[in-house]
């Protein structure tokens, strides 16, 4: 090591890593999609006028390419806005007031859980907070959630109502469900028969090597075990495209597209077709589109690597952590020994290094070890991300140095 935490704060470096951003070398890969936007017009193939009112469901071509990107039929696909977060936000919202098909409305039940695989996605554990939706964490491991205790809590429990899952490369541990894992999501039996799978497919298409593992069929394999209308599906062209100007899409059974559209209706008279129209036109196809992931792929893979290499240069000796290599995705989780995560988050902060709070992959805001430490280095560039890697390093030493040193005292 050949600088301090000290000398490394005096640096006055300004890194912002707190969330899992595209870099602006990736948004200019579809630049096309502005600059070509007088070509794309406004009529579709159809002779749909995309300028004017209708298609809630979204414009007949974006539900094709969802269908062709999803691998499921364009009537069971709803093409969107730009977030599917969004539509995952709406679907819990919708069965909170008006109820799943054929159930009653989540409010008037006494309590509603959902499980939470840990670590997970802040974002969804927000959703839950803001519509009053109590947490339950389940451990992850790498082939996804553990199985027998999900299976345990869900036959038992009538105030589950539907779990979170992110089946390929999870934010933030880059888990990869199997296929064992997926046919027992699809098969367990459920105390609560509104029961749902909000499946959150948003790395689909974001491999990092030169494997590109294929996300399971949840729709079919639910349908398959009599369970038709157990799973929502969600993803987008967020990091496909523009995080900002995307397009999301959701699948589902047929009876939870038509309870959808019942709803949406009524929330709106239709989405963004232009920018439909558009992504259309731009990614073509299943193919097309990913040629494209793997020119991010190109651009991401190397920033992966070079945090691989510097936490291994720099905490490689220091028993008690560990990191994730992940295959896809856009996150690291950094493990300390436990007790450690909030001081080294506080610590690369003050070296000026932000990274996502401590905590925040678990319901509540609440680490109950302390341990787990989210790193998204898509963003910063190359040079910021080995100096980043560095400060958390550093961060963590440092921490584990001050506890030492509390106990010698
Ligand atoms: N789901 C997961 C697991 C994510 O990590 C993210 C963004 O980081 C999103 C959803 C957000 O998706 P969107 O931009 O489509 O709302």
């Amino acid at each position: 090591m050949t600088i301090t935490y000290d000398e490394f704060k005096a640096l006055g470096l300004s890194i912002d890593m707190t969330r899992g951003k595209p870099a602006p070398e990736q948004l200019d890969l579809s630049l096309s999609l502005i600059e070509d936007a007088p070509q794309a017009g406004y009529l579709t193939r159809d002779g749909i006028d995309c300028r004017n009112y209708g298609h809630v469901l979204g414009l007949p071509q974006a539900r094709e390419l969802g269908a062709q990107c999803l691998g499921v039929p364009a009537q069971q696909v709803v093409a969107g806005g730009n977030s599917s977060l969004e539509l995952m936000h709406d679907t819990l919202a919708f069965a909170m007031l008006h109820g799943l098909p054929q159930a009653e409305p989540w409010r008037r039940a006494d309590e509603v859980a959902v499980l939470c695989p840990v670590p997970g996605y802040d974002r969804h554990f927000a959703i839950c907070e803001a519509l009053g939706i109590r947490m339950i964490a389940v451990p992850m491991n790498e082939d996804g959630p553990d199985m027998a205790h999900v299976e345990a809590l869900v036959a038992s429990d009538p105030a589950i109502k539907g779990m979170w899952c992110t089946p390929l490369y999870s934010n933030p541990t880059g888990a990869i469900y199997s296929c064992e894992t997926v046919r027992r999501l699809a098969r367990m039996p459920a105390a609560a028969a509104d029961f749902r799978l909000l499946w959150d497919d948003a790395y689909r298409f974001h491999h990092l090597t030169d494997q590109r593992i294929e996300s399971h069929d949840i729709l079919a394999a639910c349908a398959e075990a009599g369970h038709v209308d157990r799973a929502f599906v969600f993803a987008s062209t967020s990091k496909v495209t523009f995080a900002g100007g995307g397009v999301a899409w959701l699948a589902s059974s047929a009876a939870n597209i038509a309870w959808w559209q019942r709803h949406m209706s009524v929330r709106t008279i239709g989405p963004d077709k232009l920018n439909q129209l558009r992504h259309v036109r731009y990614l073509r196809d299943r193919t097309t589109l990913e040629s494209l992931m793997d020119r991010h792929r190109a651009i991401l893979q190397p920033k992966f690597e070079l945090l691989d290499a510097t936490l291994h240069a720099w905490l490689g000796d220091q028993p008690g952590v560990s990191w994730t290599k992940p295959q896809g995705g856009y996150f690291v989780s950094l493990y300390t020994p436990d007790g450690y995560a909030k001081r080294t988050v506080e610590l690369a902060a003050q070296a000026g290094v932000v990274l996502t709070g401590a905590g925040a992959a678990f319901p509540y805001g609440i680490d109950p070890r302390d341990r787990h430490v989210r790193i998204a280095p898509s963003c910063p560039s190359l040079p910021e991300i080995e100096r980043a890697g560095q400060a958390i390093a550093l961060s963590l030493r440092r921490a584990l140095g001050e506890a030492a040193r509390g106990k010698a005292a």
